[in-house]
């Protein structure tokens, strides 16, 4: 996707603060970020949201929710972590990539 902004950090064409990468995902921090810990994991296939899931993304899905508690512990979370996925504009969504919000860290606000 010619237009994404993900499509372009995953290319390498945009520079981010990148935490880990393998070939299906790429974890980078959060430009604006609203925790003292907060990532996001995308995964390198263009899916705008979850709501364009289909079964073909089981696997991928999974390998995704099975890489953050590694990730959040990495980060010094060991007292827990907040995931957050957007799902269209009534959400909150403003880039149309697939990802999952990491937050944590001692200034966690309630939610
Ligand atoms: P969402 O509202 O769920 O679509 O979240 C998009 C997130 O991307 C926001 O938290 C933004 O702060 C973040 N963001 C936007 N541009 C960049 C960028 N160039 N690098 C890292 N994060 C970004
Ligand atoms: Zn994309």
């Amino acid at each position: 996707m010619s237009d994404c902004l993900f499509c372009k950090i995953i290319a390498g064409e945009i520079p981010a603060d990148i935490v880990y990468e393998d070939d299906k995902i790429l974890v980078f921090k959060d430009i604006y970020p609203k925790a003292d810990v907060h990532l996001l994991m995308v995964p390198k296939l263009h899916i705008e949201s979850l709501a364009k899931l289909d079964q073909s993304h089981n696997d991928l899905m999974g390998y995704m929710m099975l890489k953050l508690p590694g990730l959040a512990n990495d980060q010094g979370l060991t007292g827990g972590f907040r995931t957050i996925i957007n799902t269209g504009k009534g959400s909150g969504q403003i880039i149309f990539h697939l990802h999952i919000h990491l937050l944590g860290g001692k200034n966690l606000p309630g939610f």
